[in-house]
């Protein structure tokens, strides 16, 4: 038995229609336009192809986007006053800091002078703690669409052992958080873990945040789980540079009973989520009920 496929592109497009029905409704309702602005120090390649698409699905959903790029020796300084002109600007709901900075900048400090209210990364130390205490907070947009996905195809999670591999503060540790608030029994592993295929064989759900290219394999996966693959692994293969997951997609496909493909899969829900977040922001800025089914 092959395993049913979680298609995150057309769950992204349902939520971006979403997004933008609740934007329209803001306008005509409230006069209310949310707007992103995204930040980009320096000139990654990468980056630059995320903060274009970002830019582009904003404005796409009716949103306002607000680009301001800066040269990669700009001064910390100056990026925290602009951090601060982008917190007093009534128009700016979401503000987004394209990582990683240019070494001379500290990240924390500026990821940390963002108001959290308008942290729509969800990475500021205040929504961290919010959502590691189950309080309303920013959640970070990479896990929130993770557990979407996981909501939308296996309805309650609650009492269901769930692994998530890796733990870095962008995607394992609130990913983490997301299903402890939803009452599974999480165990998170790492680069330590002792005997990872067994602590993996565990799970009713598997998240896969890890780097490491077809890591996970059909074998420490157990029969029908529901395997989330974060990875984005750029992978030379038969001449081609191709996107492969953390997991063995070919193997796993034939164990699981439900699995994202990269692509395809958890990349395309990240920026719907960072729409849904900014849209958060901006009812939550006005005191308007927010918008069901696209936060937690
Ligand atoms: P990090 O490098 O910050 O963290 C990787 C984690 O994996 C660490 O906790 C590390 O453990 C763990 N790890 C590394 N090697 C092993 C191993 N052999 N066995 C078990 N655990 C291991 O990565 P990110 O969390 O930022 O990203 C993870 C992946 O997700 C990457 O491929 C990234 O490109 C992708 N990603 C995708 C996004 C999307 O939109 N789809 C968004 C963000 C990331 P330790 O802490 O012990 O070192």
């Amino acid at each position: 038995m092959t395993a049913t496929i979680i298609d995150g592109k057309a769950f992204a497009a349902r939520i971006r229609a979403q997004v933008a029905e609740a934007v329209e409704k803001l306008a005509t309702d409230h006069r209310l336009i949310p707007g992103l602005a995204v930040v980009l120090v320096g000139e990654d390649p990468a980056s630059e192809v995320y903060v274009r698409s970002k830019g582009k699905q904003t404005v796409e959903v009716g949103m306002r986007s607000f680009e301001h790029k800066l040269a990669a020796e700009t001064p910390e300084d100056e990026l925290l006053a602009l951090i601060d002109r982008l917190n007093s600007d009534d128009a700016v709901h979401g503000i987004l800091v394209q990582l990683p900075l240019p070494g001379h900048v500290n990240a924390e400090k500026v990821i940390n002078r963002i108001d959290p209210a308008k942290d729509v990364d969800g990475f500021h130390i205040l929504n961290v703690g919010r959502l590691g205490t189950g309080q309303k907070a920013m959640v970070p947009c990479t896990p929130l669409g993770c557990l979407m996905m996981l909501r939308d195809h296996l309805g309650s999670l609650s009492g269901l052992e769930a692994v998530v591999v890796g733990r870095s503060n962008i995607v394992g540790k609130p990913m983490a958080q997301l299903l402890l608030g939803e009452s599974c029994t999480v165990t998170v592993a790492h680069s330590r873990t002792r005997d990872l295929p067994e602590v993996c064989r565990r799970a009713d759900i598997l998240v896969a945040a890890v780097g490491r290219p077809d890591m996970i394999r059909g074998d420490w996966i157990k029969p029908g789980a529901t395997v989330i693959d974060v990875g984005i692994n750029r992978v030379a293969r038969d001449g081609k540079t191709r996107l492969v997951g953390d997991v063995d997609f070919s193997s796993a496909v034939e164990v699981a009973g439900a699995i994202t493909p990269v692509p395809g899969g958890v990349g395309p829900m990240t920026i719907a989520c960072l729409l849904a977040n900014t849209l958060t922001a901006a009812c939550r800025a006005r005191g308007l009920p927010e918008p069901q089914g696209l936060t937690v």
